[in-house]
């Protein structure tokens, strides 16, 4: 058996057409081009990759993006100037603040202080309670590409068995609350309503839990951990992890093995990492709409 291997790159590209239409015509009638402010601190290579391809995605589907370098040496006290300049900016809607952070600042203390309305990742306490209360402002950017995936790529998640392997507040526990959600406000009740199973490094038997699954999504940060033993034959594979090593990139799942197995799954590159930054667009533009609406409100 060789596995559908889904194409995340050509899914982005749909999406970020359908973004830029939506953009169009936000600025058509508001006048108001929405624009994601990115800040980076250090020098940490590949940050420096990610946010020149956030910003490049801006381009295309016709935000406005700002980029905000600061020493790797900035302190708490700087970087939280530079958040409270950006929150009162009317002309930022997002704000992006790329980790990981210099050890010398303290996360929690900055994602907490970018404002609820401009916080596109969906980090702040006040969008991720919403979002656990089923009433989301954001959709997290990795969980929604996810989802996106699995809408996109006609695999239902309602009613079966998904593990993720990750308890991550970046991917796996908030993926875990999109998925067992009664519905998704972008991809509807069949994207969501899944029976599912978080695992994690202190979980016991991991293999005979991953067998389990109809859908396993693999967030670990360890390159070529899921084997194709853990795979139930005709599963859906979904690979979050990006890993640096000496042979390049690769992902969480042995990919090669995993084909033989499984019925469809995300290659890295080109897998959910272009729907990462397609859900950040989109972000960008319903922090545009919020804040125009409250500001009319
Ligand atoms: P974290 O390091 O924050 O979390 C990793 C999770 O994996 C933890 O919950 C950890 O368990 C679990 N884990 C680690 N080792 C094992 C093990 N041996 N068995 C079972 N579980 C294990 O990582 P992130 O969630 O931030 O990222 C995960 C991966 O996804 C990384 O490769 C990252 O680069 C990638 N990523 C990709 C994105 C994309 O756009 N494609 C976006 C974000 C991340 P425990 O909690 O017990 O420590």
């Amino acid at each position: 058996m060789s596995a559908q291997v889904i194409d995340g790159k050509q899914l982005a590209t749909t999406i970020d057409e359908e973004t830029a239409a939506q953009v169009a015509t936000f600025t058509h009638t508001t006048g108001i081009t929405p624009c994601l402010a990115a800040v980076l601190v250090g020098e940490d290579p590949a940050s420096q990759v990610y946010v020149r391809n956030k910003r490049k995605a801006c381009e295309k589907v016709g935000l406005t993006s700002q980029l905000h370098r600061l020493p790797a040496t900035t302190s708490e006290d700087e970087l939280l100037t530079l958040i409270a300049r950006l929150n009162a900016a009317a002309a930022v809607h997002g704000i992006l603040v790329q980790l990981p952070l210099p050890r010398q600042i303290r996360e929690a203390r900055i994602l907490d202080a970018v404002h609820p309305l401009k916080d596109v990742d969906c980090f702040h306490p006040e969008n991720v309670g919403r979002l656990s209360q089923g009433r989301p402002r954001f959709l997290p950017c990795t969980p929604h590409g996810v989802q996106q995936i699995l809408h996109r790529s006609g695999i239902p998640a309602a009613g079966r068995e998904v593990v993720i392997v990750g308890r991550s507040e970046i991917v796996g526990k908030p993926l875990a609350m999109l998925l067992m959600a009664k519905d998704s406000p972008t991809c509807g009740p069949t994207a969501a309503n899944a029976t599912v199973t978080v695992a994690h490094s202190r979980t016991a038997n991991l293999a005979q839990v991953t067998r389990r699954a109809d859908i396993l999504i693999a967030a670990i940060g360890q390159p070529k951990f899921i084997t194709a033993e853990m795979i139930k034959p005709g599963a859906a594979v979904i690979d979050v992890g990006i890993n640096r090593t000496a042979a390049g990139l690769c992902g969480d799942v042995d990919f090669e093995p995993a084909c033989e197995v499984a019925g469809a799954i995300t290659p890295v590159p080109r897998g959910v990492g272009p729907l990462t930054i397609a859900m950040l667009l989109i972000n960008t533009l319903t922090a545009a709409h919020e804040q125009q609406a409250s500001a009319l409100g």
